[in-house]
């Protein structure tokens, strides 16, 4: 039989135990540590129409011209799968009308980009994103920036880096690209066959092309800010002044520029050590999006929590330790037995103490043997002669110890 049709699509796993518990720790952490800032979770569809990506993504930006799982649904609509999560939670803002001015928001679920799979690059992968709503302001910037840090260091992490830049406002956008046309022209027999097409759709893309080849003509072009206003300038210097009033540290990278369009001002991406060639473990900036009759500004970022984990595994491994817990294991000898244990189980459970029980009725070597293998702490036996006696053989599993206890005692001695 060919298997092939029941395995995940490539680029697409399952998670599940023992990982999934260093997930939820993150996740849990995150949650603590986003709502000392006021922000709260939005949870939007995976699907889309497509039209909410192309418009605030921009149609030249490489997830919209090539990473998109986009189809036709059954009335004939093009909806895509989300590939990252800003344009919807713009699209939920847009339905909140005015209380969306200073919204602060954050979203943790799967993404979707069509990419070549590679270590570290998969088509299905996961992203803790927030997003804070209101006018530019250094102050905002800086304050996402450093809840970001804040975050990371509540996940223990320690090798990162920050690199920050900026984008400038809209407005100098004709004079980048014109600035950087002029500078890359010579070079432009010599630029990789991707960088050839960028130079005209998107130049400021050349700038962060990872041919290497590529990579030493940009060394050698002028900063964009070269060619920005006074604004933008000033505006990129008092985040920088603020950051560092409040210790973070960050350095100016002035061939960042991140993929998508709709940044202005700020940009910023933290690398891990750990991570291999694929080592952003996050990207962020200041966007401008107008969706329907409504411009929103806002600041946020993105951590992709693949990579997040990888970095914690190196960073912070106690973290990744299950965490020891009180666990009773109820064996039953004979079937009286076994309907006491099922109530007694769900009494215990109750109470908030993890329980597990063997519902075959299988014999007592067997049950003993799944008590091993549960990890319980301690077994609790039952037959016929504890039933009459209204007791409960609880046994030790660390020293072997065996102990009739009433069962009017139990809970106090489990606890
Ligand atoms: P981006 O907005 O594309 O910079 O994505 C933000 C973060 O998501 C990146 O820094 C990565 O950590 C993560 N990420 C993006 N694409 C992928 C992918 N294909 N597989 C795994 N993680 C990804």
């Amino acid at each position: 039989m060919d298997t092939s049709a029941f395995q995940p699509m490539q680029g697409m796993t399952d998670l599940a135990a023992p990982e999934i518990a260093l997930w939820q720790r993150l996740e849990a952490e995150a949650r603590r540590t986003l709502a000392l800032y006021g922000f709260t979770e939005v949870r939007t569809p995976v699907v889309e129409q497509t039209a909410v990506f192309t418009r605030s993504l921009g149609e030249t930006t490489d997830v919209v011209q090539k990473e998109m799982y986009t189809f036709t649904d059954r009335g004939g609509r093009s909806l895509t799968l989300r590939p990252e999560g800003t344009a919807g939670v713009i699209r939920y803002a847009l339905g909140l009308g005015v209380e969306s001015d200073g919204a602060r928001l954050y979203y943790i679920g799967p993404m979707f980009r069509c990419e070549r799979p590679q270590a570290g690059r998969k088509r299905q992968f996961h992203q803790l994103g927030v997003e804070a709503f209101g006018a530019p302001n250094p102050a905002a910037d800086a304050e996402i920036i450093a809840m970001q840090l804040h975050l990371l260091e509540a996940w223990g992490l320690k090798g990162f880096t920050l690199d920050l830049n900026t984008r400038g406002v809209p407005e100098d956008r004709p004079a980048v690209t014109q600035g950087l046309a002029d500078a890359a022209r010579p070079h432009l027999g010599a630029l990789c066959a991707d960088c050839q097409r960028r130079f005209e759709t998107n130049i400021l893309r050349l700038l962060d092309c990872k041919k290497e080849s590529c990579r030493q003509i940009v060394a050698g072009l002028p900063p964009t800010t070269q060619f920005m206003s006074a604004e933008s300038r000033q505006y990129l210097d008092e985040v920088l002044r603020l950051l560092q009033k409040i210790g973070v540290p960050a350095r100016v990278n002035p061939q960042l520029v991140r993929g998508l369009d709709y940044y202005v001002h700020t940009v910023w991406e933290i690398r891990h050590g750990a991570l291999g060639a694929q080592d952003a473990l996050s990207g962020g900036g200041r966007y401008r999006v107008t969706m329907g009759d409504k411009t929103f500004d806002g600041v946020g970022f993105a951590i992709g929590l693949e990579r997040a984990i990888m970095a914690v595994q190196k960073d912070n491994p106690t973290l990744t330790q299950e965490q020891p817990r009180l666990m009773v294991w109820l064996v039953s000898m004979g079937a009286a037995a076994l309907t006491a244990n099922l109530d007694l189980a769900q009494n215990l459970r109750r109470q908030g103490v993890a329980c597990g029980l063997d519902l075959a009725a299988r014999s007592m070597k067997a049950q003993m043997r799944a008590a091993n293998k549960s990890g319980a702490t301690t077994v609790l036996i039952r037959g016929d002669q504890e039933l009459e006696q209204g007791t409960v053989t609880l046994k030790n599993m660390a020293d072997g110890t065996q102990q009739a206890v009433p069962l009017a005692e139990l809970t106090a001695r489990l606890m």
